[in-house]
């Protein structure tokens, strides 16, 4: 962990519980921080933008580039940012992290920590996708501000609807 992880974390944490901490209201929030300043923040934002996409981390990533973006770096990639999400990131959030350049990746509520909706595979830790990928500039590390994160999300026995189960 880094010095300053706990910092960005609590500001995650604000992004995530913008609407309220309950999790119906899937409070998951993501900031990118990039030469020690917030470049962007979101929050889920899957049914405000209608877009099955929208995870709090891909909303940020899109908002970061234009602002990290000149013409050394038209793609507007985030190599040396940090992404900082209240809960682990899903594969396509994960594999989003690796394209944007990110340097690190850091969450705090990890997969064993809450229940299996807020994941697409049944086996394949989203870990395991940094660790394969081709770049070998990018870490992730978990648990920062874990309980707080934790309490946000329904757990692993929690009863949850199929019809409330956004993987099914
Ligand atoms: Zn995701």
């Amino acid at each position: 962990m880094e010095h300053d992880d706990e910092r960005w974390m609590r500001e995650a944490l604000r992004v995530a519980t913008a609407r309220g901490s309950d999790p119906a209201v899937t409070p998951i929030g993501a900031v990118i921080v990039h030469d020690g300043r917030i470049v962007a923040e979101a929050r889920n934002e899957c049914d405000t933008l209608h877009d099955a996409t929208a995870h709090a981390e891909m909303v940020a990533f899109r908002r970061a580039g234009p602002r990290v973006a000149d013409a050394d770096n038209p793609g507007g990639e985030l190599r040396g940012a940090t992404l900082y999400s209240t809960l682990q990131p899903c594969g396509m959030c994960t594999m989003a992290s690796i394209w944007a350049k990110v340097g690190r990746v850091v969450y705090g509520a990890g997969r064993e920590d809450v229940h299996r909706m807020y994941f697409e595979a049944r086996h394949t830790d989203t870990i395991a996708f940094i660790k394969d990928a081709y770049r070998d500039d990018v870490s992730i590390a978990g648990g920062v501000l874990r309980e707080e994160c934790v309490a946000l999300y329904y757990g692993p026995d929690d009863p949850v609807s199929t019809d409330d189960q956004g993987n099914l």
